[in-house]
């Protein structure tokens, strides 16, 4: 789909610290910690049903097949670079994939779209990365997933519905799709129209709650569902929510997780803009707070303190973008891509 292609474009030419990288493919292994064998192997195999294809809204192809795995490992890159970093390295603490975010699908089937659900095969994924590295350690790694397309995260909260390990946050139009929700562990409904304010006091409240809630076990890496797709002008979205109040929206989330040092791994998630241009700045607004999230993440960890941010002394020397090429058959109401981006380092994009 252009929108992904005009986003990398923007990227590179605009936020020259963002680090691109190429999204890798996600292998049939990976992907069966959040999918059934037999719908790996059907979306593979190409032995899709009519009906399967047509719930996921576009058809099987090759390429498809090729968009979708790399979706996922967008992600899977992104998370792994906050959460662990490269070799010899900390963790980056923030890092995007520039699509991804296909939280329609569920575990035994694609949906809206979305024919793997990237987040849930990487946060399974990096709590096995993280077992295994501190296996000494009686509990598991922790996730949250923060879930602000407008559409709800159903896939995803019916993949961790009885998983602990995982608390699903999903705040999203209470009319839209999909008309049939799932429950996550928490959702927040939002009024057709809804305007800046109380969607802003709606987040506040739900990073709250969602934060109270984990006890003293806190989360330690959360995904973030950036969608572009609550905004004023957008085709689906059915809220009247401003750009400006995105990027506030996107600060809040970033700045949140960032002063409890929870690393975050981004999606794009959905956008579909009367005008393509709009959903691609609006997703490029999301990337350049994620890059002074970064910053002042690094500044942190350079001071070696946990207040004080010393804004800007490092400025990124390698954010990870990864991108695929991703045409597509995404047809108009899509979220989903195939980039990965990692803010100054590490922010991997995908899906949608
Ligand atoms: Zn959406």
């Amino acid at each position: 789909m252009g929108k992904y292609r005009l986003l990398r474009e923007a990227v590179e030419a605009h936020l020259p610290a963002i680090h691109v990288l190429e999204a890798p493919s996600a292998s049939d292994g990976e992907l069966a910690l959040a999918h059934d064998p037999a719908w790996i192997s059907a979306v593979a195999e190409g032995t899709t049903s009519a009906a399967q294809q047509r719930e996921i809204g576009f058809p099987w192809s090759e390429r498809m097949v090729q968009r979708s795995r790399r979706s996922v490992g967008a992600t899977i890159a992104a998370a792994r670079a906050a959460l662990f970093g490269d070799a010899g390295e900390m963790g980056q603490g923030v890092a995007a994939n520039l699509a991804g975010g296909t939280h329609h699908a569920h575990a035994h089937k694609g949906s809206g779209y979305c024919v793997f659900n990237d987040v849930a095969v990487a946060a399974r994924l990096m709590q096995a990365e993280w077992h295994r590295r501190h296996a000494h350690r009686a509990h598991m790694l922790r996730v949250i997933v923060v879930d602000l397309d407008v559409h709800q995260g159903n896939g995803t909260a019916a993949i961790f519905r009885d998983d602990e390990s995982v608390f699903t946050l999903s705040m999203h139009g209470a009319k839209n799709f999909p008309f049939r929700k799932e429950a996550s562990d928490l959702d927040v409904e939002l009024p057709d129209g809804c305007t800046d304010a109380p969607y802003l006091e709606a987040l506040d409240q739900a990073l709250a709650s969602a934060w109270a809630r984990h006890g003293d076990a806190p989360p330690g890496l959360a995904f973030y569902l950036a969608g572009a797709d609550p905004h004023e002008d957008d085709r689906l979205g059915r809220l009247k929510i401003s750009a400006a109040g995105l990027a506030e929206r996107d600060r809040r989330v970033l700045r949140w997780l960032r002063e409890r040092r929870v690393p975050v791994a981004l999606s794009m998630a959905g956008g579909y803009g009367r005008n393509l241009a709009t959903t691609v700045a609006v997703q490029r607004r999301t990337l350049e707070e994620a890059l002074a999230s970064w910053r002042a993440w690094q500044a942190v960890q350079e001071v070696g303190g946990e207040v004080g941010v010393k804004e800007g002394l490092k400025v990124g020397l390698k954010v990870g973008v990864k991108k695929v090429e991703n045409e597509g058959a995404n047809g108009g109401r899509n979220e989903g891509g195939t980039d990965s981006v990692r803010s100054p380092n590490p922010m991997k994009e995908s899906g949608r």
